[in-house]
């Protein structure tokens, strides 16, 4: 199943975190870049297509400007990452040429996916790239955007991308060897196989102590959530091992895998799960919840308790008492004609139009 799963897959996204690429300076880190990039090579020879995400922006701009903190204010970090993108971009270029590959810089923000033309476009882009043989390499635009910045190291971004590109399979290369038990302890254990993220792996996931890079473990299981939840597996493992994509493709027990969950969703369900930014929320009773846990089903208006602002259309977070999200979908009134019962249909959210996340 593992073996299946992963030497099938054809769309590979692969991102590259802060601490793969950069040294101790904070400088690109020739010969590690130099593997990775061998890496990915070498794959493209197996006729599978590859996206990077890569990280290492902020990082690079560090080290060419002599800071050795992190900056603590935005302007500066931005600075950081627009005097890196471009450092890392011609190390890329220079290291791909020597493999015969082309690379094509694409920086993205959150809103770009966010926005119904801008996601299909970039969506379109992205796979003419790939039909000519292109390694696109996307980074956040850190100079104009902060959402990775403020939340993570383009783990949620890389998530994000595959779910766009409806990718066979996601990596996220990092410093450690994958999501690890006791993490820092004597009896520290690499887990080798996450079937469902369950409250005990969300525990798991610690903040990071790097200097440079921001995520940490605990937006890796973000992004795992989302890959997961649109039918992707998600591998996460060590960068710094020079085989790492061929041995976990061919199978080889490496890394923590991910697997993807079965239910699938359709296109407009992935983008009511995970593009959009929900307007407001909807609080419904137990019954209702469990209703739509248990089979595809409609929202109605009995099972709903609580109600938030939005407008007719929007997409919505459905939450249950305690206020925690499941489910997410596009309501068919405003949120003041739901509050005063004053809605022509029963029907609150469509089950074509909701998501349980
Ligand atoms: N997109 C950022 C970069 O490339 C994320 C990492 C960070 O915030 O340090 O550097």
């Amino acid at each position: 199943m593992r073996t299946d799963l992963l030497k099938s897959a054809r769309r590979i996204v692969v991102k590259l975190g802060t601490g793969v690429l950069t040294d101790s300076q904070k400088r690109p880190e020739l010969p590690q870049m130099r593997q990775l990039v061998a890496q990915v090579a070498g794959l493209r020879k197996q006729g599978r297509e590859v996206v990077i995400i890569t990280s290492g922006a902020v990082g690079s701009g560090m080290g060419e400007l002599g800071l050795g903190q992190r900056p603590a204010d935005l302007a500066t970090l931005q600075a950081c990452a627009a005097v890196g993108q471009s450092q890392l971009m011609a190390t890329y270029e220079k290291l791909f040429k020597r493999h015969k590959l082309s690379v094509a810089q694409v920086l993205l923000t959150h809103e770009d996916l966010e926005d119904h033309t801008r996601h299909f476009n970039a969506r379109a882009t992205l796979k003419r790239l790939l039909e000519l043989g292109v390694i696109p390499i996307i980074n956040e635009n850190d100079a104009v955007s902060t959402t990775e910045l403020k939340f993570g190291d383009n783990d949620r971004l890389s998530a994000l991308t595959a779910t766009l590109l409806s990718a066979d399979l996601l990596f996220i290369l990092t410093t450690v060897d994958g999501v690890i038990d006791h993490f820092g302890e004597p009896d520290a254990r690499r887990i080798p196989l996450i079937e469902c993220i369950t409250q005990s792996v969300e525990n798991l996931a610690g903040g990071t102590q790097s200097a440079t890079a921001v995520g940490g473990m605990k937006t890796k299981i973000i992004a795992a959530r989302i890959a997961v939840r649109a039918g992707i597996p998600l591998v996460i493992a060590s960068g710094r091992n020079t085989r790492v994509l061929k041995d976990v493709i061919s199978g080889k027990d490496e890394g923590t895998l991910f697997l993807p969950d079965k239910r699938g969703l359709t296109a407009r369900q992935r983008w009511i799960a995970f593009f959009n930014r929900p307007a407001g929320k909807l609080e419904v009773d137990q019954g209702a919840k469990q209703a739509l846990l248990d089979r595809p089903t409609s929202l109605l208006l009995a099972g709903v308790k609580r109600v938030g602002d939005f407008s007719k259309g929007d997409v919505v977070s459905v939450c249950d008492a305690k206020g925690k999200e499941f489910a997410r979908g596009v309501v068919r009134h405003s949120g003041s004609d739901i509050r005063a019962r004053q809605v022509s249909h029963p029907v609150i959210i469509h089950r074509d139009h909701l998501v349980v996340l």
